[in-house]
């Protein structure tokens, strides 16, 4: 159980995030939705560590996360994609590997030296990764430069990388944004499979109101800062305070 009680962050002058909460049951796709600057981007941070919030505290089963440095929150089980993307260099299968490596028992001087249990856990990696590869529909891709690929793939490579961390809760900040209709459709179906396959948590900010409609099980509604309603899909969309801040009326 993922468990944000009371997060409030605050920036120069603005309160990006007031007193949010909400939990997130495992194996439950959870959708964070609201208009731009609404704070969502801001909960990632603060769950995947980036941003200290001035109070509140995060949870994840028995462990307290708040406060604790990004790379302990992603051994901890904790991964996440970016809004825009970041990955330009190398093929799938490098930047894959990279994603490994953060969980890579053997240290760099003893893979750089391939020593024997040093190479056997780079094989069982690059193994790993393939399969993260054809999980998310870049199995063809394998080998292949990642500039080459359509923006659809691209932004694939971001989740796929977030999954090589072997996480229990994923976090999928606008996994759709900037796709066609054809890769939105895809990519869906990928995250479908990722929750029946792995069993993940996944908590979701998207704009894509056809996506969240068909994936989430819960919904959070922020708008400037505060949740403003909180329910099933179908709760949410017909919430006159949602419609509200949406249509700006
Ligand atoms: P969303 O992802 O919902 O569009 P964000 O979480 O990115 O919104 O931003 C929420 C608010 O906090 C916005 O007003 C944004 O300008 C502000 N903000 C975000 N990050 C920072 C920062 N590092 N410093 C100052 N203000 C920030
Ligand atoms: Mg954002």
């Amino acid at each position: 159980m993922l468990q944000v009680r009371d997060v409030t962050v605050r920036f120069a002058g603005l309160t990006a995030l007031d007193a949010v909460s909400f939990t997130a049951a495992p194996g439950s796709l959870h959708a964070i939705i609201g208009p731009n600057g609404a704070g969502k981007s801001t909960c990632f941070n603060v769950l995947s560590g980036l941003t200290r919030p001035s109070c509140g505290t995060v949870t994840l089963g028995e462990r307290e996360l708040t406060r604790l440095a990004p790379h302990r929150i992603a051994a901890l089980g904790v991964s996440r994609t970016f809004q825009n993307i970041v990955t330009t260099h190398g093929t799938v299968a490098d930047n894959l590997m990279l994603g490994r490596h953060a969980r890579s028992r053997a240290g760099f001087t003893a893979s750089a030296l391939r020593l024997p249990g040093a190479v056997r856990e780079q094989r069982a990696h690059l193994a790993r990764a393939r399969e993260i590869a054809e999980l998310t529909g870049l199995g063809e891709h394998f080998g292949s430069p990642v500039h080459l690929l359509s923006y659809g793939d691209r932004k694939r490579v971001e989740l796929a990388r977030a999954l090589c961390l072997e996480p229990r809760v994923l976090l999928l900040d606008e996994p759709v944004a900037g796709m066609n209709a054809a890769e939105r459709a895809r990519t869906a179906d990928v995250i479908g499979t990722l929750r029946a396959e792995l069993g993940l948590t996944v908590l979701l900010v998207e704009h894509d109101m056809g996506l969240v409609m068909r994936l989430a099980d819960e919904v959070t509604v922020l708008d400037f800062g505060r949740t403003i309603a909180h329910g099933t899909p179908d709760e949410v969309r017909r919430d006159p305070r949602v419609l509200r801040a949406y249509l700006g009326t």
